[in-house]
Order: C-alpha cells, then sequence, then structure tokens
C-alpha cells in the first residue's frame, strides 16, 4: 500500500514535501481505515478527493467507490501518482487548482453513473476555508469527511459567544449539520505539521429558513463579521449606513443590547435580523 511507502516513494522520484502546497501526507493507516468508515462508501459512490498527493488515501477509496475524481494542483505530484496508482481503473487525476476546477461539470461527465457524490481529502490546509465555501456551491455533493486543521474543525462546530464562532462557523451551521469524528495527531502525517488535525463530517442540508437569496445573505454576514473588534451597530453603519439611533431600536425590539456583536447571536437570529431588515428595507435584496 501507498501509505507504508511515503519516504521511499518521495526518494524514488526525488520530490520533497512542498510547504507552498500545505504537503503533509498521511502514513498512518488506521487513520485510512477511520476515513473510509466514516465516508460509508459503496459502488454507487462518486468521490472528489482534494489533493490526493502520493495517492495514499486516493488507493483506498478506489478500492470502496465505484469512482474518484482527485484533484491536485502539484503537476510532480500529479507524475508520481499516475504511477502508484496505476492499477486502479476507476480515478481520474485532475491537474488543476481545486478553486479554479469546473467541478459541477467534471461530475457531470465524469459521475453521472453515480448514485451519491461525497468528498473525502485531507486538505491542503492553507485554503481550507475557500474549499469549504466552494463546496457549499455545489448542488450536487451532500457529504464531506474531512481532515482540517484541528482550530478549524472547533471553528466550524462552534456556538454564539465563544471566541472560535466567526463566520466560518454560522456559514456551515446554515448549510449543513457538522459535527467532529476524531482528534489526529500530527505524528499521523510526513512530515508532521506543526498543528494538530481533526477529522470532521459536514452534511449538507437543505434548510427551511426561506431565504430568497442566499449569496446575498453570505455578503451580509461578510460584511457584520467583517471588523471582530466592532460591535453590531457599528458593522451596520460602515456597511449599510443604518443610522445607530435606529439600530438602537431595532436590537431593543429583539431583546439585544446595544453594543451587541455579531458572534453573540445565533445562525437563527442573524437570519431573523436579515429578514427584518430586507422587510423595512434597509437593504435590498
Ligand atoms: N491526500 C494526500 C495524503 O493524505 O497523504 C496529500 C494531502 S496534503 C495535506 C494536501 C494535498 O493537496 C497536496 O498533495 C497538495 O499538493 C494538494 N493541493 C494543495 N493546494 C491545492 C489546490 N489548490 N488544488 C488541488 N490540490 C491542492
Amino acid at each position: 500500500m501507498i501509505v507504508q511507502n511515503t519516504k521511499q516513494i518521495l526518494q524514488k522520484y526525488k520530490q520533497f514535501a512542498k510547504k507552498l502546497y500545505g504537503q503533509n501526507f498521511l502514513i498512518d493507516s488506521n487513520v485510512l481505515n477511520n476515513i473510509i468508515t466514516y465516508s460509508k462508501l459503496s459502488k454507487q459512490t462518486g468521490v472528489i478527493e482534494i489533493g490526493p498527493g502520493l495517492g495514499a488515501l486516493t488507493e483506498y477509496l478506489a478500492l470502496a467507490a465505484k469512482k474518484v475524481l482527485a484533484y491536485e494542483i502539484d503537476q510532480d505530484m500529479v507524475s508520481i501518482l499516475q504511477e502508484t496508482t496505476r492499477q486502479y481503473d476507476n480515478i481520474v487525476i485532475i491537474n488543476e487548482d481545486i478553486l479554479q476546477a469546473e467541478l459541477e461539470q467534471d461530475i457531470e461527465k465524469y459521475c453521472n453513473d453515480c448514485a451519491e457524490i461525497v468528498v473525502v481529502s485531507n486538505l491542503p490546509y492553507y485554503i481550507t476555508s475557500p474549499i469549504l465555501f466552494r463546496l457549499l456551491e455545489i448542488a450536487q455533493i451532500k457529504k464531506y469527511i474531512l481532515m482540517v486543521q484541528k482550530e478549524v474543525g472547533y471553528r466550524i462546530v462552534s456556538k454564539p459567544k465563544t471566541k472560535e464562532y466567526g463566520l466560518l462557523s454560522v456559514w456551515m451551521q446554515y448549510n449543513s449539520q457538522c459535527r467532529l469524528l476524531s482528534n489526529v495527531s500530527a505524528n499521523c502525517f510526513y512530515p508532521a505539521p506543526k498543528v494538530e488535525s481533526a477529522l470532521i463530517e459536514v452534511l449538507v442540508t437543505k434548510n427551511d429558513y426561506g431565504l430568497k437569496n442566499e449569496v446575498n445573505f453570505l455578503k451580509f454576514l461578510q460584511g457584520i463579521f467583517s471588523q471582530r473588534r466592532k460591535t453590531l451597530s457599528n458593522n451596520l453603519f460602515t456597511y449599510y449606513g443604518l443610522q445607530k439611533e435606529k439600530t438602537k431600536q431595532m436590537f431593543n425590539q429583539f431583546g439585544w443590547k446595544e453594543l451587541v456583536r455579531a458572534e453573540e447571536l445565533s445562525v437563527k437570529e442573524l437570519i431573523d435580523l436579515y429578514q427584518f431588515l430586507l422587510e423595512s428595507d434597509e437593504i435590498h435584496d
């Protein structure tokens, strides 16, 4: 198995792990087995893998799923991967930046015979948030099993009034049910990253909040969460020109204190606020 030969493969191809691309390869087969168990793949599942690297996880995925679409930005890794995974005929290697890839079209093209699409990845940590925001745009994908930096995992599942809670938490929890599956030690990777890791599950849910324009709601959230140290009232003034006196009255109606911060409000409260501002014509869809 590839997982047992990481250092030898790197040596053989005269490669080293590139920090620039967040390359920390999984070298622990227990972790790989856990990922596969949590992913609940079947021979009907199409898997999207972000950053296959040398192919340690890819190999496990190919054995468990119908098809694996593996997006790898690093041409050096792609050349190695083509050899390490040569024996599997259900892996499609795509040498692209995941953030630039035409995921919807690729799923259509390669996975139209799959019953479900699941993302399984040991993510490149330096672009975790942009990847999560991008994945949530893709309607065909309903489940992700992801290795993330532990801190980010905790941010994703955090509750209001904690220091971890912010835009990422709200947007993930608005769109999905997220849970931490396990903590993963830095020793399970080569080279060992400086941070600890966590495995998370994201189940995309169709919410019934009834917002017509979710892109605008996201923009609203980006505005009110942009300056963490400012009060909500200040951010509403900066981004929407809302007069302080009006905001004060509105917050009073909601039962919030004048100096409330966005980080203190639940997803539901933020939606209520957004809908109230729409209905009172303070902001527009
Ligand atoms: N899956 C392998 C494993 O678990 O051993 C490697 C995981 S490593 C943490 C992250 C991988 O993502 C690397 O192979 C890296 O080259 C790749 N990567 C980094 N940025 C990427 C991007 N924008 N698009 C696609 N792949 C990327």
